[in-house]
């Protein structure tokens, strides 16, 4: 346990690393600095839960708000054995940042129940979702913070904290959550939106680096929702596919895998391994692959300093949040890999999940193609907004993300000024 704790505290240290890299390079003044680096929330709550089994079980759930200058805080709640405040800390921080590179009116939050969801029944799901629901119920809300799913959580588990929530309060109130099932307030193409920002984003990178996606080949690390998703829509555009993983191991196919049929193997067998076709590979050559496109589509710290010199992508596209560590980031600067950094790469989700939350507030749904051109045009105006900051400025697609995030988030600030 004490690894985990020691890693997830250098996720937050990482996050805490990445804002004075762009503070520095924006020029950024102390007192913005000191308003805007850290969590203006905090809440730590205990989960107990009555088992299947008659006895009561303790978990331990987080919620933490970031920064709210620019609007309600957004973002997921990840259910995972590994949760830490640390990790959920730098979670939120990465979201503040997120939501202004694609210019959205939210701030950042993030949320997590350190348990094993794997391990638990339906029912004890239900029950767990609903106890930290009500827990963090002072925060939660459509116009102060709005949650979503994230690793191992789903439109049901939204579907129940919507529940909780508006049982409370006496009426229906969709608006406090996004990545509902359609039927509660959901938006078509929510299911997919980070998968498909992931795409757009490639797409742009592809181009300015004069990669035809036609023939490019993709491996993806985590073939999950973001990583299937940004998959299956590169394979539509005629990039193979040639490498995919999950956690029981990595698949490899050099003429391309059948991303269609592999996406219904892991629907019935729950995992990538034995997909006829494929031969089984080490997670070390995974990454070591001639690709032109590297898509880090699991957890944090899966790139660091010991296997990014492996790496031969022409573009890293990071679907997950902070797969690549800050010593990984200076190896993949050096060896000339382009990085799409994931608060411009994976910001599809919240970018749809204020799709959601508009749709919700105004009673009024859209079709699935405005959704979809919406998107592509919000995710293509953050890629050259980051882009240009990046050419113009001479710093790595990280840095000059940062630095349109936290100079939108600074420039708030500065025009709401200090309360009191
Ligand atoms: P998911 O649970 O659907 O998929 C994760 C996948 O990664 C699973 O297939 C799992 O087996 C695999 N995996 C886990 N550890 C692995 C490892 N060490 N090596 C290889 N594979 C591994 O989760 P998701 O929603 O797709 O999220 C993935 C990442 O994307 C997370 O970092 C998450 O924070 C980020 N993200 C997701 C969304 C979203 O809307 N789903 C939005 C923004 C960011």
């Amino acid at each position: 346990m004490q690894a985990v704790l020691t890693e997830n505290k250098d996720v937050y240290q990482q996050a805490l690393e990445n804002f004075d890299l762009a503070a520095n390079a924006l020029g950024l003044e102390e007192d913005i600095r000191a308003m805007i680096k850290y969590p203006e929330r905090e809440l730590t709550v205990s989960v107990p839960v009555r088992m299947d089994n008659g006895h009561i079980r303790h978990f331990r759930g987080y919620r933490v708000q970031h920064n709210t200058t620019r609007g309600p805080a957004k973002g997921g709640i990840r259910y995972h054995p590994a949760v830490t405040r640390e990790e959920v800390a730098a979670l939120a921080t990465w979201m503040t940042w997120k939501c202004a590179v694609v210019n959205i009116p939210f701030g950042g939050g993030k949320g997590g129940v350190a348990c094993n969801p794997k391990e638990l029944t339906m029912g004890e799901l239900e029950r767990l979702t609903r106890r930290y629901a009500s827990g963090i119920l002072p925060l939660i809300g459509p116009t102060q913070d709005i949650p979503a799913p994230d690793v191992y959580t789903n439109p049901q588990i939204m579907a129940w904290i919507m529940d909780t929530y508006s049982m409370t309060k006496g009426y229906t109130i969709p608006g406090v959550v996004t990545g509902k099932p359609l039927t509660l307030g959901g938006s078509l193409g929510r299911g997919e939106a980070t998968g498909r920002g992931v795409y757009f984003t490639v797409d742009s990178a592809a181009e300015h680096l004069r990669i035809p996606l036609r023939g490019a080949k993709v491996v993806v690390q985590g073939f999950g929702n973001a990583g299937s998703v940004a998959a299956h829509l590169l394979d539509s555009a005629q990039s193979y596919v040639v490498a995919v993983s999950d956690t029981r191991g990595c698949i490899y196919n050099r003429d391309g895998l059948d991303i269609p049929k592999l996406i219904l193997h892991k629907e019935r067998t729950g995992t990538v391994l034995g997909f006829p076709g494929s031969e089984t590979i080490s997670a070390a050559d995974l990454l070591a692959l001639e690709c032109d496109v590297l898509i880090p589509a699991a957890l944090e710290n899966t790139i660091d300093g010991a296997n990014a010199g492996m790496v031969k992508a022409r573009i890293v596209a990071e679907a997950a949040n902070g797969p690549v560590t800050p010593e990984a980031d200076r190896i993949l600067e050096s060896r000339g890999v382009f990085l799409i950094p994931d608060i411009l790469c994976n910001a599809g989700g919240v970018t749809v999940s204020y799709f959601e939350w508009v749709q919700d507030e105004q009673h009024l749904f859209w079709e699935a193609q405005d959704v979809y051109g919406r998107l592509e045009r919000v995710m293509k105006t953050a890629f050259n907004d980051v882009l240009k900051v990046h050419r113009e400025r001479g710093v790595g697609m990280r840095v000059a993300a940062n630095m349109v995030g936290i100079g939108r988030v600074a420039e708030a600030v500065r025009l709401r000024g200090l309360y009191p």
